[in-house]
């Protein structure tokens, strides 16, 4: 075929009375005069079209494989959600709901009460308060609580976790002002006493999340927190940041910092927790209303998509935990995860390699959980991307690893028919 014999982008989507088709037809014939002068032949257009039509239809956000090991994956949308609490969306969602309505009463309700009884069940507290993600949560805690005072922060606390947010620039923004105490790596109960004053409002320790000091340090236990906070009427405030509500690894859970002398404590929902993404706020009934009728609670509440897959998540880890997927992959035995390395294998005659997977999320930043990967020729990296579904790995060392602790059973084989369709 020659440049002149392609046709006009008019005569192309003639017969196509789809409004999409003329900018279809443009990347057709733009594609197809490339091939052209490069010297190879386009193709059947009228298809390339029908192509670049479904493709232009199809979701952007998509379902994603995750075969990188790494549990909760900011980057592939963190928790999958488990059916039940998928489920609980699509029933509160399909129709009205009583987000904001008392059955009981025929009055206005709060959207918060849904999830307060599991809460308390879960962690001991009195109250809580749901929000867009923890992020929101603490810059509403801090906003709430501590606007125009001072708040004390452990040098060695003064985080920074993924894409930018800074404990100390979100604290800006509540218009509290920071007051710094201790040094990097060693911080003390009488670093706080020494600064607290009559400014200072709250008393913030902020989990460190995704990295450790090792080495010559010290930082003082929640309870003689609690102990400075009371003598000096601060409120004590706990960023736990990933939010374990069962007992994963070494972190800290919500119950426990609670139990320890914490007023208030802020987590994520989908990390440790499992769930969708959410701030979780909870403690003493009196500064969870303070958080609920400042003006900024209303611009970061949670929506009720995510109040229902809240409440489901919060129902499965109460009573049957191994149903959340986050916690069942963080606690399954190695020797399943390698059945599945050795099953992919066979399918795809790959070799079983051992790995080391990832809690991810800030969470565990120095666990490693033993893992196994099917390991498969490198240049099928590129074209699992690409596919449908899309598949990640990691590449390492020259070949493709397909960590089969973030894979289902049903997803090794989907795996498998990917890797088929690509070779
Ligand atoms: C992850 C994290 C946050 C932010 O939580 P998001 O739910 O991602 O907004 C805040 N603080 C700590 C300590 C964290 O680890």
């Amino acid at each position: 075929m020659r440049l002149r014999d392609l046709p006009s982008v008019d005569e192309l989507v003639r017969t196509s009375g789809d409004p999409l088709a003329v900018d279809a037809a443009r990347t057709v014939l733009g594609r197809a005069r490339e091939q052209i002068r490069a010297g190879s032949d386009p193709g059947d257009l009228g298809e390339q079209l029908q192509a670049e039509l479904r493709a232009a239809r199809a979701p952007r956000l998509r379902r994603v494989l995750n075969a990188t090991g790494v549990i909760v994956h900011t980057n592939l949308g963190r928790a999958p959600l488990a059916t039940a609490a998928l489920e609980q969306v699509a029933h509160a969602a399909r129709g009205y709901s009583n987000l904001e309505y008392d059955l009981e009463a025929g009055t206005r309700g709060s959207r918060q009460t849904h999830v307060v009884e599991l809460l308390h069940r879960l962690t001991g507290a009195d109250a809580g308060l749901v929000v867009n993600n923890n992020a929101a949560a603490v810059l509403l805690a801090l906003a709430a609580l501590a606007e125009g005072r001072e708040v004390l922060v452990s040098r060695g606390e003064l985080i920074e976790i993924g894409d930018g947010f800074r404990i100390p620039d979100v604290l800006a923004r509540s218009g509290a002002r920071l007051r710094e105490v201790g040094t990097t790596n060693r911080t003390r109960a009488a670093d706080y006493e020494a600064a607290a004053g009559p400014d200072t409002a709250v008393l913030l320790r902020v989990h460190q999340s995704n990295f450790r000091v090792v080495g010559f340090t010290e930082l003082p236990s929640m309870r003689e927190l609690s102990e400075v906070a009371r003598k000096h009427g601060l409120v004590l405030v706990d960023d736990l940041g990933s939010g374990a509500l069962v007992a994963v690894g070494d972190e800290p859970t919500a119950r426990a910092s609670l139990a320890a002398g914490a007023d208030l404590v802020c987590f994520s929902g989908d990390k440790l927790l499992g769930g969708p993404q959410a701030g979780i706020v909870v403690g003493r009934a009196d500064l969870v209303e303070r958080l609920r009728r400042h003006p900024l609670q209303r611009a970061l509440r949670a929506d009720k998509l995510t109040i229902a897959a809240l409440e489901g998540t919060l129902r499965l880890a109460l009573e049957t935990p191994d149903e959340v997927p986050v916690l069942r992959m963080l606690r399954e035995p190695a020797e399943t995860v390698r059945a599945r390395a050795e099953r992919l294998a066979a399918l795809v005659g790959g070799d079983v390699e051992q790995t080391v997977a990832r809690a991810g999320g800030g969470a565990l930043p120095l666990a490693e959980l033993p893992s196994y990967a099917c390991a498969v020729e490198e240049e099928l990296a590129q074209a699992l991307r690409v596919g449908d579904p899309p598949v990640v790995g990691i590449v390492r060392d020259g070949r493709l690893l397909l960590d089969c602790r973030t894979l289902t059973e049903d997803e090794v084989d989907e795996v498998a028919q990917a890797i088929f369709t690509c070779r």
